[in-house]
C-alpha cells in the first residue's frame, strides 16, 4: 500500500520534468501550488489556523528554535516534541502513526520531524523518479543507505524495471557489506562516507553513484569518481525534505517542483546564500518559510543538460559550522565559512585528502591530518589556514595541527566544526 505513493510520486515527478520546460513555466506552476499550499495545507495546522496569506511574504520565517517551540502547532495531529523526542529515545520510528525522525547535526541541535508513511514513500518515489537515468528501458538495482529509511533494512521491491534493496546506515558498512556486494548495485544512494568507503573497499561497479544526506566533499568525490569510474550525483537533502538532485553532468539542480527557494544572502561571505524553504507537498508537519542551516553558492549560467530547475553550484558546509574567530584588534568576531577554512587546507598541499578542522575557543583552532602525512605537507597547510584566517581578519588565532584522524562512520561528517559558542553571536 505505501509502496503505491512512492509509484504515484515518482510518475508524477516524472510527468512534471516533461511538462515544465522552461524556468518560466516552473515559476508560473510553482506560484500556482503555493497558493493552493497557502489556502488549503497551511490552515490546517493551529499555528496557521486563521491566518490569511496570499503569498509567502505574508508568514513569519521559521528556524529551528521557532519550529521547536511551535511543534505540536505545526502538525496536524499534534504530536508534541515530547513524545516526539521520547520515542527516538526508545528508537521507535513511530508515534501515532506517524514516522518521527531527527536529523544527524549534533545533540541538543537536532531537527526533528514527523511525517506520515504517505510521504515518507513518496518522498522515495521522488528520489528514484529524479536519479531515473533518460534511459528507462534498462532494469537497475538500486541500493539505498539512506538515514531513516534504516528500518526498511533488508525490504526489497522489484518490479520488471527497478530492484530496490535497503541497508541500514545505522549499523554501519561493515555489518552489510558482504550482502551489498552479492547484490551488485548498478545504482548506490548513500552518505559521502560509505561510498569513500566502499569505493576504497573495492568489489563494486556501479553505473550511477548519488551522495547524499551529507556534503559531498571535493575530496570524497574525487576519491569515489576515480575508483568507479563515473561521475558522482548530489543529492541535496535533509530531514527537512528533498531540496535537489543532479544531473547527468553532475550539476546540482533544485526541487522546485516540490519546494518553493527564498534567499538570504550572508553577510561577509564570498557570495554565499541561506536557502529559506517552503515545502509545499508535505502536509502534515508545515514546512513554511523554514531557515534551512546550509551555505549555498548559486549558479548563475543555465546547465547545458536543459533543465529548468535551478542549480546550485556548491552546498558550501553549515551556518552553524562558520567559524567566529577574535580579531588581534578586538571588536566583532572575525566570521570564515567552511569553504574558506577548506580550501587553505586543501589547496596547501595536494597529498591533503582527508582533514578535520574544528573551533574550540574564541582564539583557538585544531586541525586533524592524516597520521601518514608527510611533515611538511603538515606545515604547509598550517600555514596557509594562518594565512587564510589572518585575510580574515582574525589574526593572533592558535592553529594546532594534530596527526591521526578518527572517523566514526555512524556519524555526520563535519570536516569543518565550529564546537565553540560565543557569547553573542555575531552575525
Ligand atoms: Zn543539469
Amino acid at each position: 500500500m505505501a509502496w503505491m505513493h512512492a509509484v504515484a510520486a515518482f510518475l508524477r515527478t516524472k510527468r512534471l520534468a516533461r511538462r515544465l520546460r522552461t524556468s518560466q513555466d516552473v515559476r508560473r506552476w510553482q506560484q500556482h501550488r503555493v497558493r493552493a499550499f497557502l489556502a488549503r495545507s497551511l490552515p490546517a495546522v493551529p499555528y496557521y489556523a486563521g491566518t490569511r496569506a496570499a503569498q509567502l511574504d505574508d508568514l513569519p520565517v521559521m528556524d529551528k528554535t521557532s519550529v521547536a517551540a511551535a511543534f505540536e502547532r505545526l502538525n496536524t495531529c499534534g504530536v508534541t516534541l515530547e513524545e516526539a523526542r521520547r520515542a527516538l529515545d526508545r528508537s521507535d520510528e513511530r508515534v501515532r502513526g506517524l514516522i518521527v525522525g531527527q536529523s544527524t547535526g549534533t545533540t541538543g541541535n537536532r531537527g526533528v520531524y514527523v511525517i506520515s508513511e504517505a510521504e515518507r514513500f513518496a518522498w522515495l518515489g521522488m528520489i528514484l523518479a529524479k536519479t531515473a537515468p533518460q534511459f528507462p528501458f534498462v532494469k537497475r538495482r538500486v541500493a539505498l543507505v539512506l538515514p531513516s529509511y534504516g528500518a526498511l533494512y533488508g525490504s526489497v521491491a522489484e518490479t520488471r524495471r527497478i530492484a530496490l534493496r535497503f541497508f541500514d546506515l545505522g549499523r554501519g558498512v561493515e555489518y552489510w557489506r558482504d550482502e551489498l556486494r552479492a547484490y551488485q548495485p548498478d545504482t548506490i544512494v548513500a552518505p559521502p562516507k560509505v561510498l569513500r568507503f566502499l569505493a576504497e573497499d573495492g568489489g563494486l561497479h556501479p553505473q550511477h553513484v548519488f551522495s547524499g544526506a551529507e556534503v559531498l566533499d571535493p575530496i570524497d568525490r574525487a576519491i569515489v569518481e576515480a575508483a568507479f569510474g563515473v561521475t558522482v550525483r548530489e543529492i541535496y537533502m535533509a530531514t527537512e525534505g528533498l531540496f535537489g538532485v543532479a544531473c547527468a553532468l553532475g550539476v546540482l539542480h533544485l526541487a522546485e517542483d516540490a519546494v518553493a527557494f527564498e534567499w538570504e544572502p550572508v553577510p561577509g561571505s564570498d557570495g554565499l546564500v541561506v536557502p529559506v524553504i517552503t515545502d509545499f507537498v508535505r502536509t502534515t508537519q508545515i514546512m513554511a518559510r523554514y531557515r534551512m542551516n546550509d551555505l549555498l553558492r548559486l549558479r548563475d549560467a543555465p546547465c547545458a543538460c536543459g533543465s529548468p530547475l535551478r542549480a546550485i553550484e556548491a552546498i558550501e558546509g553549515r551556518t552553524d559550522d562558520v567559524l567566529y574567530l577574535a580579531r588581534e584588534t578586538g571588536g566583532d568576531a572575525a566570521m570564515v565559512t567552511p569553504d574558506v577554512v577548506r580550501n587553505a587546507i586543501v589547496d596547501a598541499d595536494r597529498r591533503i585528502l582527508d582533514f578535520r578542522v574544528v573551533q574550540a575557543a574564541a582564539g583557538r583552532v585544531d586541525v586533524w591530518l592524516p597520521a601518514d602525512l608527510p611533515p611538511e605537507a603538515a606545515a604547509a597547510a598550517s600555514a596557509s589556514l594562518t594565512l587564510a584566517l589572518r585575510r580574515a581578519g582574525a589574526g593572533g588565532v592558535e592553529v594546532s595541527i594534530h596527526a591521526g584522524i578518527d572517523i566514526p562512520v555512524d556519524r555526520k561528517l563535519r570536516r569543518v566544526r565550529r564546537d565553540w559558542q560565543p557569547v553573542s553571536p555575531a552575525g
